[in-house]
C-alpha cells in the first residue's frame, strides 16, 4: 500500500502535467513483435473470416455453428500436406511407406487441433460469447478425435494422449480459452515435425 497522491494543500497551484508543448518527440517504445503463436492466430482468425466473406449462402459470425467449423477443416484439407493412405494402399498403416501412391494430401489431425484451438481463443478475443463459441462445440470435437483416429490409422502413427485438461476449460469460460489454447500451440510444432516426411 503506496499513497497514490499527496491530498495536501496545495491543490490549485500544482503542476500541470497536461502541457505538450516541448517534448512531444518522446515516442513510446514499439510493442514486441507478436509471438509465434500471436500472429498465426491472427492469420487463422483472417483466413476464417475470409472463409466466411466467400462463403455461400452468406454466413455471419454470429450463425456459425459447429457444423460450419468442420465445414471449414475439410476446405482446408486441399491445402493440406500429410499424405493419408486409403485402406486399399500399400502405404496404409505404415508411417514411411517405400512407393508413392495417389492418396490425398490433407490436413495433419494435429494441425487442425491447434488450428481450432487458436481460433476458439481469437472467436472470444474478438468479442465472441463463450458460451456461442463455435469452436468449442461438442461436434468439432468429435470431429477432430474421428480425424485423430482415422489418421492414426492410416499413417500407422499413434498419437499419445497429451496431458491437458481441455474439458475442463470449456466449462469455465473465457480465462482459460488463452491457457487452453497456448497448450495447443505446442502440438502444432511437434505435429509439423513429425507429419510432414512423406
Ligand atoms: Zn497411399
Amino acid at each position: 500500500m503506496e499513497p497514490s497522491e499527496p491530498t495536501g494543500s496545495a491543490g490549485e497551484e500544482g503542476p500541470s502535467s497536461t502541457g505538450v508543448s516541448g517534448g512531444s518527440t518522446a515516442e513510446p517504445p514499439a510493442p514486441p513483435p507478436p509471438s509465434r503463436y500471436e500472429s498465426q492466430k491472427r492469420r487463422d482468425w483472417n483466413t476464417f473470416q475470409q472463409y466466411l466473406r466467400n462463403h455461400k449462402p452468406p454466413l455471419t459470425l454470429a450463425r456459425c455453428s459447429g457444423a460450419h467449423v468442420i465445414e471449414f477443416m475439410k476446405y482446408l484439407d486441399q491445402f493440406g500436406k500429410t499424405k493419408v493412405h486409403g485402406p486399399g494402399c500399400p502405404g496404409f498403416g505404415q508411417p514411411n511407406p517405400l512407393a508413392p501412391c495417389a492418396c490425398p494430401l490433407k490436413q495433419a489431425w494435429g494441425s487442425l487441433d491447434a488450428l481450432v484451438g487458436r481460433l476458439r481463443a481469437a472467436f472470444e478475443e474478438n468479442g465472441g460469447k463463450p458460451e456461442s463459441n463455435p469452436f468449442g462445440n461438442k461436434a468439432v470435437r468429435i470431429y477432430l478425435r474421428e480425424v485423430r483416429e482415422s489418421q492414426a490409422k492410416a499413417r500407422g502413427i499413434p498419437y499419445e494422449k497429451k496431458k491437458r485438461k481441455r474439458s475442463s476449460a470449456s466449462a469455465s469460460g473465457s480465462a482459460s480459452a488463452s491457457a487452453a489454447a497456448s497448450g495447443s500451440g505446442g502440438d502444432e510444432t511437434a505435429d509439423n515435425a513429425r507429419g510432414d516426411g512423406i
